[in-house]
């Protein structure tokens, strides 16, 4: 019998046991202690971040940056329907209104769709882009690097710095990810819009488990997102709280975790671009990512002419494959909600299957993954 190939698991090959361990030994175990500050430190540092906060997800961490917007009723975010619904749902936590967008084909948010959406059916009211049919405003929106590929954040940038609008970066999925030419050059996903987010869940690149980090280069930003995080105490002694806060902080032992992952992501990016040029060399069409950025390789998206019977194919040779998120504005919660244009997203939710991308997947193990698919393939 062949051994189970996951999708992607977790690779724990360095100090994690003894990070961890040591602070257990110290008995910092919470949401406080040394390593929450070395972590935001380190994090802040390999993508050159002015501020860093750790929190206890990426979801936290996206609801947060909402918040620190002043982002609420009445108020519109533009976000994308080819994501992972947690991009989104913070969008319902702060009682605003999304508005669904189409990819292009980097799967990332279209820009151009973007561009006109504001210039069709908007306007600006007292310099404000007030969305025209509903009379809300629209405030923010959400980019997602999907897959760790970047988001054409040249275009998204000059749309929003044109129409008054607010750039979160959802950067869970793209830690690592950076351009290498053109006006970003040397700046890495999560660090070019307003604020952004990263997400140590389980299947990330690195993990803590679970936790997050949200990232900024405005100071303001970064003290309210981390007052809101830690139940928005304003005297530490006397139990004062300003607002109405959130249990949302990271632990000491998740930020140890993280440490000790940080140290290796620049190997586990290096397996995984292995991986894909293994892939590639054996004719199994990926698709590409962002040409000018040198990618973190998170998933790889393979173009399947039955994405469902290759599926179950693998699934029968004990290889883990899925198919990509069902489109947020068909599911239940959103169906109401409007969308603009969804057109691509559509093509690509019918095709793509994430095939395994472990940084620990074996060359053995990806050439059982490209003979099952070979022999669809041949079928
Ligand atoms: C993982 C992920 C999140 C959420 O991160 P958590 O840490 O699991 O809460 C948000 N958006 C996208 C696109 C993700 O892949």
């Amino acid at each position: 019998m062949n051994r189970h190939i996951p999708l992607s698991v977790p690779c724990f090959r360095g100090n994690e046991i003894a990070y961890v361990t040591q602070a257990i030994q110290e008995e910092w175990v919470s949401t406080a202690g040394k390593a929450i500050g070395n972590f935001e430190d380190q994090l802040s540092k390999y993508v050159k971040a002015d501020y860093a906060v750790a929190c206890q997800s990426g979801t936290a961490g996206i609801h947060l940056a909402l918040l620190s917007q002043g982002i609420g009723k009445n108020d519109i975010v533009l976000v994308p329907t080819l994501t992972f619904v947690a991009a989104v749902n913070p969008v319902k936590y702060v009682n605003a209104t999304p508005v669904f967008m189409d990819c292009d084909d980097s799967l990332t948010i279209d820009p151009y769709k973007l561009e006109e959406f504001c210039a069709k059916e908007c306007h600006f009211t007292d310099g404000r882009l007030i969305h025209t049919k509903t009379g809300k405003s629209v405030r923010a929106v959400v980019v997602v690097h999907v897959f760790g590929n970047m988001a054409d954040m040249e275009s998204v940038m000059d749309v929003a710095k044109r129409y008054g609008i607010r750039v979160i970066e959802d950067a869970t999925e793209a830690l690592g990810t950076y351009y290498t030419s053109g006006k970003y050059a040397g700046r890495y996903a999560g660090t070019i819009g307003d604020v952004g987010v990263f997400s140590f869940n389980g299947n990330k690149i690195i993990t803590t488990g679970g936790g997050g980090m949200i990232v900024t280069g405005n100071e303001r930003i970064a003290n309210e997102c981390r007052h809101l995080s830690t139940q928005a105490k304003s005297d530490l002694l006397y139990f004062d709280h300003d607002e109405i806060g959130y249990n949302y902080r990271m632990t000491n032992l998740q930020a140890a975790l993280g440490l000790a992952q940080l140290e290796q992501l620049e190997e586990f990016i290096l397996q995984k671009e292995n991986n894909y040029r293994r892939y590639v060399e054996r004719d199994i069409e990926l698709l590409p990512f962002r040409r000018d950025t040198r990618p973190n390789y998170w998933f790889y998206s393979y173009m399947a002419e039955d994405r469902d019977e290759t599926m179950r194919l693998l699934a029968e040779n004990e290889i883990q494959a899925r198919p990509v998120w069902k489109l947020i504005h068909t599911l239940k919660p959103y169906r109401d909600e409007l969308s603009y244009r969804i057109e691509k997203a559509v093509f690509y939710h019918d095709r793509i299957l994430n095939l395994p991308c472990s940084a620990g997947l074996t060359e053995e193990e990806l050439d059982r993954v490209v003979s099952v698919l070979k022999e669809e393939m041949a079928l």
